[in-house]
């Protein structure tokens, strides 16, 4: 599966998740930023990101 860090743009590394479902929290390796998955499709990962520091 692939997701792009709607941050940085680039693509997060999923191996870390390999039963990624949507509403899973995963974070870009790249920016650190925490992101929440919204859909998967197409072998596409869509994720928003998640507010932190709460
Ligand atoms: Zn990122």
């Amino acid at each position: 599966m692939n997701c792009v860090c709607p941050e940085c743009k680039n693509d997060v590394n999923l191996g870390r998740y390999p039963n990624l479902a949507v509403g899973n929290v995963i974070e870009c390796d790249v920016c650190g930023i925490t992101l929440v998955v919204k859909g998967i499709e197409n072998n596409e990962v869509f994720t928003e990101i998640a507010d932190e520091g709460k």
